[in-house]
Formats: structure tokens, sequence, C-alpha cells
């Protein structure tokens, strides 16, 4: 074997020697509230304890403090939703945010290992743009009203049913799905995705209610599918009239998956971070967030002086996501997450293309 080609073979076999003795499992952490634990999480605990009685906190620390600990030993960070609890939230996360800014984040992440905190098709998004590195999930299960809706076949025949009109796929569906599509779009830059394609017609699947709100802000025709997400599907324009009328002054802000019944209530529709931006700017007094609950939650600390009105829709895949199954994910190195590299490779395309556009 030639020198160069020698010490390149060497340099691979160290690094997996390395890598694959850094991911041996080990030893479940001991799970004490101490004074040492307590200390290590009194910043978390500042920051959620508007929703966490102090009598509760001993419960959640010790996780906290294990699962960062891990986390240095397995050169991990930890992308979490803005739907995540709040001890999640505060106290494990490294990135947060909407599906955009987890998907760039993932994007350029230096860690060895990534633990989604999210939803599955978040964590193969990551897997997506990060093919060598380890994504896990700490609950497979943790799937998507919406990405549940649509498979890639069902993307094929839109494409012979509508030849030449381009499709977008939220991001919120499986690689399969992205792997079909010609660019992929998020809650906060889906008009900007649709009208940068200079098509008059565009194909926006699969949430109805997401392309039913571009279609307002658009004059590109939009076609779309028949999905929706579990959560946003609920509320509705009655409910939003009936909470103006009885909290005045309130600020209803909502995302744009609810129907258009809603937004048309809404002083304000946007993403979750474009929701965190606009409490942020306009410091209402009162605010009601036409989302996932935990959100309000997790915005209170960053937006004080806000009175949160909480309608509370819960997304029940999110909610699967829990400290124990991050600690367990993180011990044991499970549950990896996969994507057919063929598939990966044409949804790579989807995704970074709408990375590519300025926002
Ligand atoms: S909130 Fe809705 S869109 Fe988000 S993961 Fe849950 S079901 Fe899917």
């Amino acid at each position: 074997m030639p020198v160069l080609q020698q010490q390149r073979h060497s340099e691979t076999a160290h690094r997996q020697r390395v890598s694959s003795a850094k991911f041996q499992p080990l030893a479940m952490p001991a799970l004490d509230y101490t004074g040492e634990v307590a200390e290590a999480t009194a910043e978390a605990y500042e920051k959620v304890r508007h929703v966490i009685p102090a009598i509760e906190w001993p419960a959640y620390a010790p996780y906290i403090k294990a699962i960062n600990d891990l986390k240095r030993q397995r050169n991990a960070v930890i992308l979490a939703h803005n739907y995540m609890t709040p001890e999640i939230f505060h106290g494990v996360a490294d990135i947060v945010g909407d599906s955009l800014q987890l998907a760039k984040e993932a994007a350029t992440s230096q860690a060895d290992v990534i633990v989604q905190c999210g939803v599955h098709f978040m964590a193969e998004t990551s897997k997506i743009l990060n093919p060598d590195k380890t994504i896990l999930m700490p609950d497979m299960a943790a799937g998507c009203s919406l990405a549940q809706s649509i498979t890639g076949a069902d993307v094929r025949a839109l494409r012979q049913k509508h030849p030449g009109v381009p499709i977008v796929t939220y991001v919120n569906t499986s690689a399969d799905v992205k792997a079909e599509c010609d660019i992929c779009c998020t809650s906060s830059n889906a008009v900007e995705v649709v009208e940068s394609l200079g098509a008059p017609r565009v194909l926006l699947v699969p949430d109805k209610y997401l392309a039913a709100n571009v279609a307002l802000r658009t004059t590109v025709e939009i076609l779309t599918w028949e999905g929706a997400c579990v959560v946003h599907q609920r509320f509705t324009g009655a409910e939003m009239r009936e909470y103006r009328n009885s909290v005045p002054g309130v600020k209803i802000i909502a995302h744009p998956e609810c129907p258009t019944d809603v937004t048309a209530e809404a002083d304000y529709t946007g993403s979750t971070a474009g929701m965190i931006n606009w409490l942020k700017e306009n410091s209402p007094k009162k605010a009601l967030l036409v989302t996932e609950c935990s959100m309000a939650d997790n915005v209170a600390s960053q937006a004080p002086g806000v009175d949160f009105v909480r309608p509370c829709n819960l997304c029940p895949y999110m909610k699967m996501i829990t400290l124990p199954k991050i600690l367990e994910s993180l011990v044991h190195m499970r549950a990896e997450v996969t994507v057919d590299p063929a598939i990966a490779a044409r949804a790579r395309t989807a995704v970074e293309r709408m990375i590519s556009l300025k926002s």
C-alpha cells in the first residue's frame, strides 16, 4: 500500500477506534438530589420557576445535571424545538428554536452526536444535513400528523397529475417526501420559498392550512394536500373572538398551521421564532399564543412583563420526549436515526435550497 494511503488508512482506523470507544454504553449515573446537583441546576431553575414548583425540582434536577455531564463526555449537542417542556428547553438544550433554526444549526454543528428533542422528521433533517454524525432520537415513536399524512409515492402521483408545477414541501415531512420535492419550506419562510420559484402555480404540501395562509399573502396560485397538524387545526375563529371579548386588550398571536378563520382574528401570524420576535418587539401586556402549550411556558422568561393567556393544546408527539428518555439515549447511544444515503442525497438538495435562500 502506498505510504500516503497507508497513513490515511491508519488515521481512519484510529478515528474509528476513538469513535467506537466514545460510544461504548456507560453506567447509568446516580440520580440523587444533592447539594452539588442543586448548585449545578440553579440557573436553569430560575428560568422555569414560574411553571415548576420548588418542591418538584428535585425530581428534574438530577436528570438535568446527568444529561449535561454526559453531553460533554459524548461531545453531543441537544437541539430542542420550542414545543419541548420547560425543563428540557431551559435545562439541557444547547440550541432551541423552530424547525428552520434547528435545521440551520444542525447544518453547522461540530458535535459528534446530535440528540434531537423534537419529532422524527426533525431528526431525519439533521441526519440529511449531517450524514457523518450520529443522530439520536430519545423516542422513535415521536412522529407528526403532518409527516404521516403524505408519502413519497403520493408526491410522485401529484407530479404526474400536475406536470411542470414545482412542489414545495413543508419541512414537517419524511426524508422520502423531501427527496421527491423541489424545495423545502418552514412556517417562517413559506411565502418567500413559494415566490422564489418564479412560477405562477405551486404545490405546497402537506399542510392545507399553511397553504391557505400562504395563499392569502401571495399572488402565486397555491395547490395543496389534505394534511393538518393535530394541535393547530383544533383552534377556531369563534374561540378567538371569545378570548378577545373576555380578555380585554389581549394580542392574539397565531401559528400559520391554524385554520384561516383563526389567523383572520390574529394580530400577528408567524412561526414560533416569529412569535418570539414579535413579542420582544411589541411587548404587549397580554398575549394569547395560539399554538402548542409549552411555547408560552418557554417564552415567558424571554418576555418578562407579558401576561400569557394559555389555551392548552398539547402535541402528543412532542410530549413523548422526556428527561429520562434523553438520559437513556445518551447512556446507551440509542436510538440512532438513519436515512438511506440515496434518499438523503436527494432530500438534502431540497433542504439546502431552502437554507441557501436569504432570510
Ligand atoms: S405540533 Fe403539529 S406539526 Fe408540530 S409535531 Fe406536533 S403534530 Fe406535527
